[in-house]
């Protein structure tokens, strides 16, 4: 079939941050290109995630410096929180970036078809009852908060839920133990919610490197939220005087006024006709892809939350779709994302950062030739600060081979965030551990304990 019996030589399915991203730069290459999108545009991200968290985030942050203001001989710092007034802030600043989306997708010459897509066939989707066809398709639907399958399950909120709320509860729980779970119950707990963070495990954060991990717990024991660990979530009931969660070894969490699941996310694919297509998926749902984002079907790719993707992130879902844009439309025939050292934070208080081998991973890889800098201390921030409320950081440099090559980097305390973005990129460029001994230190900082280590 020629590319004139096409309404498109692209359909992005999702106008969330994968899909915008690959139609721009697609259309961009010259492709006729049409995103669809079913809700509001920006997708996750923009909407119930990264921004309206980040804006959260700032709040609790800011009220964290706030406290600390009598430290340097502030008084009268006593600050109130109006929640409605932030939650309008942060809405009307949401609704500026939908409108800026919709505008960048208008000036890239892209189309914007509202509503549900679903395949009707391999080359077809079907949306509110036209039909439009495209040579190649990408979907980036993402995903959507899951909840554990217990009676009184659907009593709770999810992170979704989370962004609806008008007004700050008073005692909540938050059941589960990813990012999403410390992320919300750090912000609620510093805007003077009583949060117990529910993990099922001893620890929430699996996956990060143990030094992360720890140097967290030891943060909320210290400072709170106050970790509920080994509770496994049986039921959930509302009663008089609130919610009561049950355990399944018996203990109950009574008197809440919330609880928050947090326990990962569901692709978005049962609802796409994905039979039709013949595109196939895992048991989980998602969308298995190979290194150039194609499923089973060749014209037929996907990127994203939706996929198997191991970094469920923004910028992976927009560096992934770029690079297909590039690849198919752009000429750039090796073009594609690499899935490794992906830079992350996960923004507690203070903030985690982290890219590349966890020390256990690294060892398991590389075995004896694995070395390890590690440090603790306080920062600056605490100087003047009371003993109690002064907050460690850790960092944590993994080393391999005879010239140490760094390939992982663990960092957990204040400017994490900010500190890491740098740090990937010299472990991008293959930095050794005597690159960063030759770097002249930045005094006072955080960051200069990571060019210091010994
Ligand atoms: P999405 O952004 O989810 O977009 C998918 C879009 O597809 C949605 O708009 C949806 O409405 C649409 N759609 C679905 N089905 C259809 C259909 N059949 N037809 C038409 N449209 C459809 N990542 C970070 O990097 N940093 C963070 O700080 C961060 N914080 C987060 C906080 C929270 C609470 C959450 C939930 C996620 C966070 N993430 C963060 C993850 C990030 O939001 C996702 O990785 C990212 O949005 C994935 O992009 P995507 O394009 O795959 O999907
Ligand atoms: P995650 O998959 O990261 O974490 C969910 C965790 O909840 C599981 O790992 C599991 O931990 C626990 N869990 C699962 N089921 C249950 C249950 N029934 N009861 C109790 N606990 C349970 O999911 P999230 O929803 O937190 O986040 C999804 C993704 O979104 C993240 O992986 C991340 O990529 C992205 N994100 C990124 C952010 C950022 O960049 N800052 C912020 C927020 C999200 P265990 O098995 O250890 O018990």
């Amino acid at each position: 079939m020629s590319g004139e019996q096409y309404d498109y030589d692209l359909i992005c399915i999702g106008g969330g941050s994968g899909g915008i991203a690959t139609a721009r730069r697609a259309a961009a290459h010259g492709a006729r290109c049409a995103v669809i999108e079913a809700s509001r545009l920006g997708g996750t991200c923009v909407n119930v995630g990264c921004v309206p968290k980040k804006v959260m985030w700032q709040a609790a942050h800011s009220r964290e410096v706030m406290a600390r203001a009598a430290d340097y001989g502030f008084s009268g710092v006593a600050p109130s929180l109006d929640w409605g007034a932030l939650v309008s802030a942060r809405e009307a600043y949401i609704e500026r970036l939908n409108g800026i989306y919709d505008r960048n997708l208008d000036n890239s010459g892209v189309d914007l078809i509202r509503g549900q897509a679903r395949f009707t066939d391999p080359h077809t989707v079907e949306v509110d009852g036209q039909s439009y066809r495209a040579e190649r398709f990408v979907i980036a639907t993402g995903g959507t908060p899951g909840r554990p399958g217990i009676p009184g399950g659907d009593l709770g909120i999810d992170s979704d839920g989370f962004f609806e709320m008008t007004d700050r509860p008073e005692k909540v729980a938050v059941v589960g133990a990813g990012y999403i779970a410390v992320e919300l119950a750090g912000v609620l707990h510093q805007l003077g919610s009583d949060v117990q963070l529910v993990v099922r495990r001893e620890k929430p954060l699996r996956g990060f490197d143990a030094a992360i991990q720890d140097a967290f717990v030891e943060s909320i024991e210290a400072h709170g939220p106050t970790l509920v660990n080994h509770f496994t979530p049986a039921g959930l009931e509302a009663a008089w005087g609130g919610y009561t969660l049950h355990g399944a070894d018996g203990r109950t969490l009574e008197g809440l006024d919330q609880v928050i699941w947090a326990v990962g996310r569901l692709p978005n694919t049962d609802e796409l006709g994905l039979d039709a297509a013949g595109v196939r998926m895992d048991a989980a749902g998602t969308i298995p892809v190979d290194e150039w984002q194609s499923s089973n079907q060749p014209h037929i790719f996907a990127l994203g939350d939706v996929t198997d993707n191991p970094y469920p992130l923004t910028p992976v879902a927009i560096a992934a779709g770029r690079r297909l844009a590039d690849r198919v439309w752009g000429g750039q025939h090796e073009r594609r994302l690499e899935y490794r050292d992906v830079p992350t934070v996960v923004f507690t208080h203070p903030p985690i950062g982290s890219v590349g081998l966890t020390e256990a991973d690294a060892r398991a890889a590389h075995g004896d030739a694995v070395r390890v800098y590690e440090t603790r201390f306080v920062p600056m921030d605490f100087a003047l600060a009371p003993a109690e409320a002064k907050q460690r950081s850790t960092m944590k440099l993994v080393c391999v081979g005879d010239d140490e090559r760094v390939v992982g980097v663990h960092l957990f305390g204040v400017g994490s965030d900010e500190m890491l973005q740098g740090f990937a990129v010299a472990v991008r460029m293959g930095a050794t551990k005597h690159d960063l001994d030759e770097t002249v230190a930045i005094h006072p900082t955080s960051a200069e304990e990571l060019v210091t280590l010994t």
